[in-house]
């Protein structure tokens, strides 16, 4: 019985709602009038139940399309102006109990060294990442109680947190591991993380358990319970996700957006991110085993389907994606991206990039900068803030601050004092030159006079070695 307020997985993420949602969804894939009222209802972007969206992503008049895309791209614009966030992920350690089919950390996988960073190991990791310009991490472990247990992780956390080099911080850790306990929610919550991400890889219950036969994540209700227990446990950031690829994308579509309609209804809260990865070449992982695999096209529809759905959730999109396909994906709707990536544990302070232990190819090789030059050539600013974390702006305070209409006066200077800082420390001349022209010019749509007077003067003390502003 499908019921959005439930506490147990199969009630929320009901498979008889997915169907009929399906079923609705081609009924009316050429009801014009239907679609224009949907649409017309995305406009006052207050979002769309899984229904509607489900509708708008079934639709394969290409006018109709465009017309989403228009709106993604003008919701985007209108929500997040035309900031990205960049991030860079971290892999601590690939040992694994679990026998993830898709992934090439599993169990059985005698062919990878097993490797885990020790703290100093952590420590060069993050010396390596600051160096580029991240200030932003995301940390990602395989699930051993015995290898990485929660402790292993807050060390971690501790330690990233700790390092200070040259003008370097991380000031924002999300972390990325396996379903645990409130408890041990708890403990990350009290390390300070941003967001707790969980991806659920597929919402279809009979294939995600043959997806993982074995170890703690066979375990389906867990795994997609998961986000409630951290948020009972005081995370109030949390992304969702889906590996594309493994099911049926329409069917992981209108789940993944009833998980995100769960977590309002339950905790008053929607997720903070939504990730679409899909399934990547690795060890001895081929992507072709795997039948769902959608085209570009598709994938750009899904994204921009998921900014109309709900406009107030950030969207990430990963470097397992190609230059060419984020240029185009990034206009629909996306708010994050990784960029200098390694997938491999240690990857960072090796010279050349090492593929023994990387956990997928990435696709997107270019460097940290050659990410942001393209970036502020596309016009976007590349953004280096943590700012509403780390001000306690998390969940529906984040949330409030979207729908106010502030961002423009809050994210956009922050964006802009936080690229200041990059350039300053690590751009190349002319990434540096590209960026002060943008800033310059960007600093203009700040509209709030007094806002605009102090980032002019926090930009000129960043210039004389201030750093660290935020609004
Ligand atoms: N071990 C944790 C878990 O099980 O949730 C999280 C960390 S795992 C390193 C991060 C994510 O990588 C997984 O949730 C999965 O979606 C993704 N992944 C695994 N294999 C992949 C592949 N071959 N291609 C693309 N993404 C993959």
């Amino acid at each position: 019985m499908y019921n959005p307020k439930s506490m147990l997985a199969e009630e929320f993420i009901s498979d008889e709602e997915i169907q009929a949602t399906i079923a609705y969804a081609d009924a009316n894939k050429n009801n014009m009038e239907l679609m224009d009222s949907i649409i017309a209802k995305a406009k006052l972007r207050k979002g769309l139940t899984h229904r509607e969206a489900s509708v708008l992503l079934a639709c394969e008049n290409q006018e109709k399309i465009e017309e989403i895309y228009d709106l993604a791209e003008q919701i985007k614009k209108d929500l997040y102006g035309n900031r990205i966030v960049m991030f860079a992920p971290l892999y601590l350690s690939n040992y694994c109990v679990n026998q993830c089919v898709y992934c090439p950390y599993h169990q059985q996988n005698k062919d990878i060294p097993r490797k885990k960073l020790t703290q100093e190991e952590v420590r060069a990791e993050v010396v390596a990442l600051q160096n580029m310009g991240h200030k932003r991490l995301a940390i990602e472990a395989g699930e051993d109680p015995v290898n990485n247990p929660i402790s292993y992780i807050l060390d971690c956390i501790h330690t990233i947190y700790s390092v200070q080099h040259k003008n370097g911080a991380i000031r924002r850790v999300n972390v990325n591991i396996a379903a645990t306990t409130v408890d041990n929610y708890k403990k990350l919550h009290d390390a300070g993380i941003g967001t707790y991400i969980l991806f659920q890889e597929t919402y279809h219950k009979e294939s995600y358990e043959q997806l993982h036969p074995k170890g703690p994540k066979h375990d389906y209700a867990y795994h997609t319970e998961a986000m409630d227990r951290a948020m009972e446990a005081g995370i109030d950031d949390v992304g969702l996700g889906v590996l594309f690829g493994l099911d049926k994308y329409r069917y992981e579509f209108a789940a993944l957006l009833m998980h995100a309609e769960h977590l309002e209804a339950v905790h008053g809260v929607g997720p903070h991110t939504i990730s679409v990865p899909r399934v990547k070449r690795a060890a001895d992982i081929d992507p072709s085993q795997f039948d769902n695999g959608i085209s570009d096209e598709v994938f750009c529809k899904i994204a921009a389907c998921i900014r109309v759905a709900v406009p107030y959730t950030g969207m990430i999109i990963s470097t397992r994606e190609s230059a060419e396909l984020r240029e185009k994906i990034i206009r629909l709707g996306v708010s994050q991206i990784s960029g200098g990536s390694r997938t491999s544990v240690g990857g960072y302070q090796e010279e050349e990039r090492p593929h023994d232990t990387e956990q997928f190819d990435v696709s997107d090789q270019r460097t940290l900068d050659e990410v942001v030059n393209w970036l502020m050539r596309a016009g976007y600013i590349p953004s280096f803030c943590t700012a509403c974390y780390r001000e306690g702006r998390t969940g529906d305070r984040f949330m409030s601050l979207c729908k106010s209409g502030q961002i423009v006066n809050c994210c956009h200077p922050n964006a802009l004092m936080t690229l200041k800082e990059y350039l300053m420390d690590y751009a190349s001349e002319d990434t540096k030159k590209l960026g002060d022209k943008m800033i310059e010019k960007e600093l203009d749509k700040i509209t709030n006079p007094k806002v605009k007077n102090i980032a002019i003067e926090r930009i000129k003390s960043i210039e004389k070695g201030e750093r660290d502003f935020r609004f």
